[in-house]
């Protein structure tokens, strides 16, 4: 099986508790208006890899431990089969190796649409983010972009880690983002403020660094 993945990164502290791996898909259809990742949006079967070798990187660079994996994107369930195949492929680990790890998914579809459409797949997460990023309403919850975003925990695992974190405020845990420069390219990880992306370019303009793209617009 197939995933297109648009990068993947280990250590994500800014997504979920702990040190993380983190995933993030290629494609997705819902096209937030303001989503800040829109160099994910584009389907592209260049970017696929099998499940299989996406799990061999996780176990490599999670090696000397860590405390979760986080999905995100683009839309995880726009490609539903893949993610189911790869949360099978992260569960036979977490059996196997005897290791504790959560999984975390964001995805831009309503929690209802999600429950009727992908309840087998919302049986293998312990925590969910649902809901579309929505531009208009503010950051007002830890690791949620706008104030409709609910963090829903769906088995004892996810209830016992993610509970306390519920109603946090965006900088309950103080670092909201992490920067990553990779290949030429600067991550910024984690979940901006309205305008922080736009004030973070200026920021690097002053300084005589200037972006080819940025992935806030098209
Ligand atoms: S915020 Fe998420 S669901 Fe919305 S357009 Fe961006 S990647 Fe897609």
């Amino acid at each position: 099986m197939k995933i297109a993945i648009n990068k993947a990164h280990f250590p994500v502290t800014v997504l979920g508790p702990g040190k993380r791996i983190g995933i993030w898909v290629q494609g997705c259809s819902i096209r937030c208006k303001g989503c800040v990742s829109q160099d994910t949006w584009a389907r592209d079967p260049g970017r696929e890899m099998t499940v299989a070798r996406l799990l061999s990187w996780c176990r490599e660079v999670a090696a000397e431990g860590f405390d979760g994996v986080t999905i995100s994107g683009g839309e995880p369930f726009d490609q539903p089969k893949a993610l189911a195949a790869l949360l099978d492929a992260l569960a036979h680990w977490r059996t196997q190796a005897g290791l504790d790890f959560d999984i975390l998914c964001y995805s831009g579809y309503p929690l209802a649409t999600l429950e009727k459409r992908h309840a087998a797949i919302l049986g293998r997460l312990d925590a969910l983010i649902p809901e579309p990023y929505a531009d208009a309403l503010p950051l007002s919850h830890l690791w949620r972009g706008s104030a409709n975003q609910r963090l829903v925990t769906l088995s004892p695992r996810g209830a016992a880690r993610y509970a306390e974190f519920i109603d946090a405020a965006p900088d309950a845990l103080g670092k909201r983002i992490q920067t990553s420069v990779e290949a030429g390219r600067v991550w910024q990880i984690g979940i901006p403020a309205r305008g922080e992306m736009a004030a973070f370019e200026e920021r690097c303009a002053e300084q005589g660094v200037h972006f080819e793209q940025v992935s806030w617009r098209q």
